[in-house]
Order: C-alpha cells, then sequence, then structure tokens
C-alpha cells in the first residue's frame, strides 16, 4: 500500500503558495487507489461537485473557536466513534446509541474536569480506511483488502473498487447528519430527562459505589441548574455535535471542497506567547503571526465533514495529504505516532499552521503503553519551541493493538487506560495540557476489546466481534473509560 505515485515531473518541494483543491495531484501519494475505469471516476466526482455542502463554514468556525478554548486548557475534547464505519450504520438505532454514549461520556468527562466539553463524532463519513497491505486472507481466502464502503465493499464478492461508492459515500454521510441534527433538535440530548445510565454490570461494589456517586453527583447538578433556573436559554435541552472522518480519499475531499465566504465571526484569540521569527528545527522562515488574520473574504473550506485528521500512514510532509490539508479553513488532526520525529512534527506544523492561530491544528498521539513516557515529553518539547498553540488529543487505542492467540485482533481496557493515564499525568508533569480524547468506540454491546468492569476476555471475543477494522470499546467499557478519565482529572 506505500507505493508511490509517480511525480508527474514537478518538485516535491513544499511550496507555501498555489495551492489548490487539486494541487496534491502532483505530489507522491501514500495509500493510492488504482480506478479501472477513469470515466466513472470522473462521473461520481462531477455528481459530488454539483450537491450541496453537508456542513458550512458557519459551523467549522463554531468548531474552530471551540478547539482554541480547549488548546488553552479551557474546554475538553470528546472524539469518538467506529474505526470503520459502514454505510449499513447510516440508521436510527446504531446513530442513536453512538449519540447517547457520547452524551454520557461527556456529561462524566464535564464533572471530572470542570469545563466544557466539545463533542465530535468520528461519524457521517469515516468510510475510507488505510491498509498496510493490498491483500488480505479473510477466512482462509486471499481477496483485496477492504479499504472502506468509500471504495469496494467487505463482502468477499465486492472487493472491487467501486467508483460509484464515491457518490454513496456523500449521501450516507448526509443522511447520517441528517437524522444527527434532527435528534438534536427534538431533544435526543435534553438534560431535562433523566437518563438510564445501567451500571449494574459493574461486578465490584466500590467500583460500582464510586461510579453511582458520579451518576448521582451529576443528576444533582442538573436538577439543581434546573431549580435555581439557570437554563432560561434552553441550554440544557440541547448540545453541538461535530463530525469528523480520515481524509484519506483525496478524490472525494477535493469535490467536497468549496470557495467560500467566510462568517463574520470568525477571529479565534491570538497565540498566548511570542513565537520565534525562524523555526528552530527546519530553520525556515515563518510568517509573523502579528500579521492579522488573511482579509480576504473567501477561503477553502472542506465541507463533507467539520473535522478531518490526516492518518499515520499519509503524514509526510512532502505528500499529498499534507499538501490538501495545508490550504483548507477548518480544523484539522495529525496523528503522531512512534515514527513521527520532532523534526517532522515542526516540519508539519510550519506547512498546515503557517500563521500559528490556536488550536487549528489538533496533535491526536498514539504511542502505546510501553512508549508513550518517552515519546511524548521530547514531542511537546518540539511543539513547545515551535510557538505553535495545538489541542493534545491522546488516541490511546492505535498504539495498543494485539492479537490474541487465535489471530483476533483486539486491544485491552487496562492497555487503553494506562496510555490515557500517563498522557494525562506527562503533559501535567510538562506544563503542558492533555486537551482530550480520541477513541473507537461503539454505542452496542459488542465484545472487541478485553478487560473493563464486565472481565471480558480473549476467550469471550467471539461473542460479539462486529467490526469490520479495528477493536472498538463497548459502550460500558467506552463510559467506564470516561469515569476513570474523569477520576483521574479530579486527582
Ligand atoms: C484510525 O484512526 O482508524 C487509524 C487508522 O489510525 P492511525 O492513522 O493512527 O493508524
Ligand atoms: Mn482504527
Amino acid at each position: 500500500m506505500d507505493d508511490h505515485v509517480p511525480n508527474k515531473g514537478i518538485s516535491n518541494g513544499i511550496s507555501h503558495s498555489d495551492w489548490s483543491p487539486s494541487s496534491w495531484r502532483i505530489k507522491p501519494i501514500k495509500q493510492p487507489v488504482n480506478y479501472e475505469d477513469q470515466a466513472l471516476v470522473d462521473k461520481a466526482t462531477a455528481k459530488l461537485r454539483r450537491l450541496p455542502p453537508i456542513v458550512t463554514p458557519t459551523e467549522i468556525w463554531k468548531l474552530r473557536r471551540a478547539l482554541a478554548e480547549v488548546a488553552q486548557g479551557k474546554a475538553f475534547l470528546l472524539q469518538g466513534g467506529d474505526c470503520a464505519e459502514l454505510f449499513d450504520y447510516c440508521n436510527d438505532q446504531a446513530i442513536d446509541s453512538k449519540v447517547k454514549l457520547l452524551l454520557q461520556m461527556s456529561l462524566v468527562l464535564i464533572w471530572g474536569g470542570n469545563k466544557p466539553v466539545v463533542r465530535i463524532a468520528r461519524m457521517a463519513g469515516q468510510y475510507a480506511k488505510p491498509r498496510s497491505s493490498p491483500m488480505e486472507t479473510v477466512g482462509g481466502k486471499q481477496m483485496p483488502s477492504f479499504r472502506g464502503d468509500i471504495l469496494n465493499g467487505y463482502p468477499s464478492d465486492q472487493r472491487a473498487i467501486d467508483p460509484d461508492r464515491l457518490v454513496q459515500a456523500y449521501f450516507h454521510s448526509a443522511a447520517t447528519l441528517n437524522y444527527l441534527r434532527a435528534q438534536l433538535a427534538s431533544g435526543i440530548a435534553d438534560l431535562h430527562n433523566p437518563m438510564e445510565w445501567e451500571l449494574g454490570h459493574v461486578g465490584d461494589p466500590e467500583l460500582q459505589q464510586k461510579y453511582t456517586k458520579i451518576v448521582e453527583s451529576i443528576s444533582e447538578s442538573l436538577r439543581f441548574m434546573r431549580t435555581v433556573g439557570a437554563d432560561t436559554a434552553g441550554q440544557l435541552e440541547t448540545v453541538d455535535l461535530f463530525t469528523s472522518h480520515e481524509g484519506l480519499l483525496l478524490e472525494y475531499e477535493e469535490a467536497l471542497t468549496r470557495k467560500l465566504k467566510h462568517p463574520s465571526n470568525r477571529n479565534v484569540p491570538p497565540t498566548p506567547k511570542p513565537a520565534p521569527k525562524v523555526s528552530p528545527l527546519t530553520g525556515g522562515a515563518l510568517i509573523d503571526p502579528s500579521i492579522p488574520q488573511d482579509p480576504e473574504t473567501t477561503g477553502h473550506y472542506n465541507t463533507s465533514a467539520h473535522f478531518l485528521w490526516v492518518g499515520d500512514r499519509t503524514r509526510q510532509p512532502d505528500h499529498a495529504h499534507i499538501e490538501y490539508f495545508r490550504g483548507i479553513e477548518n480544523p484539522i488532526g495529525i496523528k503522531v505516532g512512534p515514527t513521527t520525529t520532532p523534526a517532522d512534527l515542526t516540519q508539519l506544523l510550519d506547512i498546515v499552521d503557517p500563521r500559528r492561530e490556536t488550536g487549528k491544528v489538533t496533535l491526536i498521539t498514539r504511542y502505546g503503553e510501553s512508549k508513550v513516557a518517552e515519546l511524548l515529553p521530547q514531542h511537546i518539547a518540539a511543539v513547545r519551541r515551535t510557538g505553535h498553540t495545538v489541542v493534545w488529543q491522546c488516541d490511546p487505542m492505535h498504539g495498543n493493538t494485539r492479537s490474541t492467540t487465535s489471530g483476533i485482533k483486539t486491544r485491552s481496557f487496562a492497555a487503553i487506560f494506562s496510555e490515557l493515564a500517563a498522557a494525562l499525568r506527562i503533559h501535567r508533569e510538562c506544563g503542558s495540557i492533555l486537551g482530550g480524547v480520541h477513541l473507537e468506540l461503539t454505542g452496542d454491546a459488542v465484545t472487541e476489546c478485553t478487560g473493563g468492569s464486565q472481565g471480558l476476555q480473549d476467550e469471550d471475543l467471539g461473542a460479539r466481534y462486529e467490526t469490520f477494522c479495528d477493536p472498538r470499546l463497548n459502550e460500558k467499557q467506552a463510559l467506564e473509560l470516561a469515569f476513570l478519565v474523569a477520576g483521574s482529572q479530579r486527582g
């Protein structure tokens, strides 16, 4: 999967000008797609270009401002959802259960951190998956790898790349977000309604008591707010929920990138500390942050989701994905792993955030529980030297994947919490801020990760192992992780 598409004779050098939604096409690319019939791809992207935006610049800037708060430690970011979202998950039960879980987790985290929580679902578009090999073996049979519903299907007879899926992705994304918006407007997040917390699975009586206390404390606070009339603006009736996906399939992202008018209130707070004029690691000149925000009235927005991230496999500074990402106004994430060097990080930030806008970039760290203590402090120090103010988000899932003796891909709850707890502690020790968490989870009672209060063992994974890519926390494990994080936040 690491083949480069030939560079068509144009320099690999990083230029800060000459960006367009299609300028990624002249760069080498990781995870390329070899479509058999280019005419069908052109037809699909032409259709996508005519379709209306799924999200708007006003919403995108609302999230940008919220992430600026996160970067400064004034809010906490919760991002979660499936590893690979299937078109099939576009149904009311699957959407409702995920929204309810994210909402409950966010209440626990508000209680823990005593600050607002920004919620981003990995949903309504998380259809493209990077793969380490073009082929995989399923049920003893070799076949082309499943690359996500936007390219091919999981069943063995649907593994051929089908360009029409690009258009299907748009409609599934739009239908999911339409239902999400309708449910939020109809009161799915109405905090006046008592919630079902279902803590019966927690076998340990001490833990059960601890969690019950947290829930009681949250319910008590909500009751109090109601009694004193603190909800005059109807703020308890709904919440903001933003959408996100990995910006992997650039044909799709390009077709939904539009030049649109900026909303009038797009300012984010300036970066609080003075920044050096020259990047200490790359030696490259940086744009002076005292220069006022771009006076242009329009900018390029990726209208397929509020937030997009670049994966660990596609974040090379001189390659296609970073070229695409540097030109959009959306807040963006970059996965940071064991192979990211401090110099890479500095260079990447200078490319995608030349104006050093607070919270424009979220660094999503995913080292693994055994590597976080060694690598995170180096990365924190490198970023501090650059003068960029980022959101630091911990993804404790992707560095902790293991195989059971029978070859099932899983993750242990203990390893996940261990990396997360270490990230919290290390940021604190370094005088930095852990701004949020990035989780793979589902609202259903699956058995894909081991551990947690249900005590799932390797042998139990077969009961409901339903993921089509990485193992997800089930609803109980995800909520429990929120309880543990909240406990650590309270000290
Ligand atoms: C993912 O988030 O599903 C993923 C593939 O992560 P990473 O790029 O960190 O490996
Ligand atoms: Mn994953």
